[in-house]
């Protein structure tokens, strides 16, 4: 079963990147490339595997060459790696990766404190970074962040949101991820939203990226769906977090969607069993347990929905 767009659903797994940005603790390298790996063998098809920016901002990510240089490079899985400007992105070329993804907020307030330029830089900045991504032959993402509400500014306009949008989609993204950081956002609100950007940017050229703060992450997955959204962002075992609001529990969790896609008939290509045993690799790491619900069910009593969905490799 397809979206209401028609087109079938793609899921980016954003844990190695967006995950264990926001997370405490440093997971070794070795222990990544491992992770990765195994993630890249559950029917993921694309995973954003790390972040090419300064590693004093972000020490967790600082192994960006390496992961990218090392990990297996499985057919049909695209691996994307964000880059925050031009030196980024020729870091990341070196290595290969299959997609780029730029980064801005809607609220100008945000943009200055987490990026320390004005959103207008932030655009200036991404043009020759899109026009050499796009000399390379590489699909481009682009994030617009806080997009329904932001820790400083509040609530956000979707209108701005939709202009944001359909100017990131003029200068060449190829598409555009909307992300509720801060994880307030509410199935109306998301609806509101979409019914905004949509009016500028084709439907299927729209991702969401859902933060579960409120415990609202997968019925605004759902409303996505219902609105004809075919791109969900997620990060296995509900990684990540947000320093930005206190007690952000992260990110969907992909096993979560993975079950509400599958229990709608529509077919993720992913092995459910395989992804969560492949989430547990790095929980330990991280010394907590999974943020996920679905990830506290043990393994052997995994619920299959009739016609089994996915395979049961044990
Ligand atoms: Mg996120």
């Amino acid at each position: 079963m397809n979206t209401g767009s028609g087109a079938p659903v793609s899921i980016v797994e954003v844990a190695p990147r967006d995950g264990l940005q926001n997370e405490h603790h440093i997971v070794p390298t070795d222990v990544k490339i491992a992770w990765i790996n195994a993630l890249s063998r559950t029917g993921l098809r694309r995973i954003e595997v790390t972040s090419f920016v300064r590693s004093d901002r972000v020490p967790q990510l600082a192994d960006a060459e390496i992961v990218l240089a090392e990990i297996d490079r499985i057919p049909n899985v695209a691996y994307g790696v964000l880059v925050p400007n031009l030196q980024g992105l020729e870091r990341a070329l070196v290595h290969r990766p299959d997609a780029i993804a730029l980064f801005i907020a809607v609220s100008e307030t945000f943009n200055q404190r987490n990026i320390g330029a004005s959103i207008e830089e932030s655009f200036a900045r991404f043009t020759p970074v899109i026009a050499d991504a796009r000399q390379a032959g590489l699909p481009i993402r682009g994030y617009l962040s806080t997009v329904i509400g932001c820790p400083y500014e509040g609530v956000i306009d979707p209108g701005k949101v939709a202009e944001m949008a359909e100017r990131f989609m003029m200068l060449g993204v190829d598409e555009v991820s909307l992300g509720d950081t801060i994880g307030v956002g509410t199935p109306a609100q998301v609806k509101r939203l979409l019914d905004q950007v949509s009016q500028r940017v084709p439907v299927t050229r729209i991702a969401v990226h859902f933060h579960d703060t409120y415990g609202q992450a997968l019925a605004n997955v759902q409303t996505a769906l219902d609105q004809g959204v075919c791109i969900i962002d997620s990060s296995v075992h509900g990684l990540g977090g947000c320093p930005f609001a206190p007690g952000a529990s992260g990110n969907v969790a992909t096993e979560e969607v993975v079950y509400l896609l599958e229990g709608q008939g529509c077919r993720t290509g992913v092995d459910l069993p395989a992804l969560l045993r492949a989430g547990g690799l790095v929980g330990r790491i991280l010394g907590r347990p999974p943020v996920s619900r679905l990830a506290r069910v043990p393994l052997e009593s995994i619920w299959l929905n009739p016609g089994k969905i996915w395979n049961h490799r044990r």
